[in-house]
């Protein structure tokens, strides 16, 4: 328990000192400088209605905003496509990306019309899970479909204002069975650690997890940005991360005969797409309005703006309004980061990758995961032990609070 402390200040710390970049008034997109494989992120901001616990960049959905905003959101990507760029997969984010399902594939048959698109990864929630969406989504091309659950008890999904949006626990599960086959994938997105939460609970939804047999499952720790903190303490009560490792421990344990771990927190059966696009590819554009890219070692985010946004790329510019290039050193925590919560890393290819020696670069965070039990050398790789794997639930969690903090900043400069 002391170990897993400092792991969640130190990453605090640092995460909230990597993501310290100061918004100005604008910024370019990093040029490409060669040409590996990257993936474009997709940022669809509008839900019919807000979650509480809820710190993504999201806004209530507007029919005539949200189709200007698509619209600006093709620019965009034919912008990317005339700087050079080329992507191989797609990620659709939210929001809710099927939020009016008719823009959604223009802009897809957009994207896929000028780049050599191989994989499609949607975000929806479960009222959506309807006969003439999922076929669409199929027309699209859309390989893996991600359901936002978060849990099937019938409390919590009231007291996070889920219930009469998306249905009862039994409900969802029902809807969940008849996506089943469509896609390549069917990811469902689940919460654990909400306040309150029992562990009888959490066995109520691994046993209907477990019986729908769904291709790939993400368990998320309950992650709050300081903002959401105190709405979600009025709500539901205080977050205690102490009671996280527990109930990770329930969860690796009962999926570990039909699921393997793609990522410290993604669970996949047999051989389907990752969940997490972070660890897949190494560049990534953030298109839309708030949306974070990483890009040549520069990290940049969009105007959370909207009307700036859609002002921006009627105007032929890039929305850019923070970006930092990162240090080598930083680039290679970062690699860090991301290829072991993929669960394994390969030192030899990061150094090659970076033009350094990654060894000495990483010495003391190698040095210290080995000593605490959670990293162990394999096939030449250092793969993150089963102990390891809840570090990397903590890293990754105060991570995208850091993220999500970062959102918070940014918006606050436009209320
Ligand atoms: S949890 Fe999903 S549906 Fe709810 S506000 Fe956030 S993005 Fe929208």
């Amino acid at each position: 328990m002391l170990v897993e402390k400092l792991i969640c200040n130190v990453a605090r710390k640092k995460n909230a000192d990597y993501l310290r970049f100061r918004p100005g008034e604008s910024y370019d997109v990093p040029r490409p400088r060669d040409a590996i494989p990257r993936l474009l992120y997709l940022h669809v901001p509008f839900c019919e209605e807000l979650c509480p616990y809820c710190s993504f960049n999201r806004v209530v959905f507007r029919e005539q905003v949200a189709r200007d905003y698509f619209r600006a959101l093709r620019k965009e990507i034919s912008m990317y496509g005339d700087l050079g760029y080329s992507f191989n997969a797609i990620y659709v984010g939210g929001g809710t990306p099927t939020v009016l399902i008719d823009e959604l594939a223009q802009t897809l048959n957009l994207a896929k019309g000028i780049f050599p698109i191989r994989e499609i990864s949607v975000e929806t929630n479960p009222n959506h899970l309807t006969g003439p969406n999922l076929a669409q989504l199929r027309d699209m091309g859309v390989n893996r479909l991600s359901v936002g659950v978060q849990t099937f008890d019938d409390g919590i999904l009231r007291t996070v204002e889920r219930f009469h949006k998306y249905g009862s626990g039994e409900e969802i599960a029902a809807r969940l069975k008849e996506t089943m086959g469509y896609f390549d994938t069917l990811n469902v997105d689940m919460i654990f650690n909400f306040p309150r939460q029992t562990m009888a609970m959490l066995e109520h939804d691994l046993d209907i997890l477990t019986g729908l047999h769904v291709d790939q499952v993400t368990f998320y720790p309950l992650m709050v940005s300081t903002s959401t903190e105190r709405i979600m303490g009025k709500k539901l009560g205080k977050v205690d991360y102490d009671r996280g490792r527990g109930m990770y421990m329930k969860i690796t344990d009962r999926l570990k005969d039909a699921y393997v771990p793609s990522t410290a927190w993604c669970f996949s059966r047999g051989d389907v797409m990752i969940d997490e696009y972070v660890v897949n590819y190494d560049e990534y554009a953030g298109l839309g309005s708030g949306s974070i890219g990483y890009l040549g070692g520069s990290v940049y985010s969009n105007t959370f703006d909207i009307p700036a946004y859609i002002e921006h790329l009627n105007n032929g510019q890039f929305p850019v309004a923070a970006r930092k290039d990162c240090s080598t050193r930083e680039r290679l925590l970062y690699d860090f980061l991301m290829k072991l919560f993929g669960i394994s890393l390969d030192l030899d290819e990061l150094s090659q990758k970076h033009g350094v020696n990654a060894y000495i670069y990483l010495l003391p965070e190698v040095t210290f995961f080995r000593s605490t039990g959670g990293l162990m050398k394999k096939d030449n790789k250092i793969v993150l032990t089963p102990k390891g794997q809840y570090y990397w639930v903590i890293m990754m969690r105060e991570f995208f609070i850091a993220v999500n903090n970062f959102r918070d900043y940014c918006r606050s400069l436009i209320d």
